[in-house]
């Protein structure tokens, strides 16, 4: 059985003092986690929050991104290695906010992938189609190739380690939420597509909803058959609404 994940991309906000404050929140009110909860604050919070969690179970420190070189001349930039150094265990890639406002091409998600697995972190890749494929009937199409180009260059064994995030452009911090069936159509379709290459790996890989989550509609995304958790963006800076949400992710 896959367990349930949800992870907190708590993108570019927040002062020492809010990180810590939000960090606290959230240790305090977890109780005893079944489900498996990361927090990915901004860099500069990584080394606070990280050792605000070490040793605690089910708790870990994640990235939102991170540079594919190991080390070098590569000035403003953030290596795998160092997120390790510090005590990050997942790293976002190929969020569409990175792919859109940072040109990233899946190319580029997939050279991301591969360092953080190379230096023994799991990435939590992101997926998902603009408004724009959606009406034109291009979601799936979208999908496989943000896909195939992570599966066709590390191969299908790389899912093993790797957690897939389902979400769509248009329902990222708009409030505008993919019905638990919609997303549940792109879900299984992730599903299918690792299935083809190894239906083992597709079994257990965990796929998480991301999109204007909240409390009030976690409980319906997160009770489909191929959702298994939720990547939370706005949501995730509060910390009794984020504890609502990982709340509903645990098994009822
Ligand atoms: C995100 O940025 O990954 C996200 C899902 O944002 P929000 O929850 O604010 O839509």
């Amino acid at each position: 059985m896959r367990q349930s994940m949800v992870a907190g991309n708590w993108k570019m906000n927040g002062t020492c003092a809010e990180a810590s404050a939000l960090v606290d929140g959230i240790v305090k009110g977890i109780g005893k986690a079944q489900v498996q909860i990361v927090l990915c604050p901004p860099f500069v919070h990584l080394q606070l929050v990280a050792q605000k969690l070490r040793g605690i179970d089910g708790l870990d420190c994640g990235a939102q991104n991170l540079d594919p070189h190991a080390s070098g001349a590569y000035t403003g930039e953030i290596s795998g290695p160092m997120l390790a150094d510090v005590g990050c265990r997942y790293v976002i890639v190929g969020h569409s906010e990175r792919r859109i406002m940072f040109a990233e091409s899946s190319e580029v998600v997939m050279h991301k992938c591969r360092a953080v697995q190379e230096i023994g972190l799991i990435p939590i890749l992101c997926v998902g189609e603009t408004l724009a494929q959606r009406e034109s009937g291009q979601t799936e199409k979208a999908i496989q190739e943000q896909l195939d180009t992570v599966l066709s260059a590390l191969g299908v064994e790389a899912f093993q380690h790797i957690v897939v995030a389902y979400e769509p452009v248009w329902a990222i911090g708009t409030g505008r939420t993919a019905t638990p069936d919609q997303a549940q159509e792109v879900h299984q379709f992730v599903r299918a597509s690792i299935a083809a290459k190894d239906t083992g790996v597709a079994a257990q890989v965990q796929i998480l909803y991301g999109g204007s989550v909240k409390s009030a509609n976690a409980h319906a995304l997160f009770s489909m058959p191929d959702i298994d958790g939720g990547l939370i963006g706005g949501a995730s800076l509060d910390s009794a609404e984020f504890l609502a949400i990982c709340e509903a992710a645990k098994p009822h």
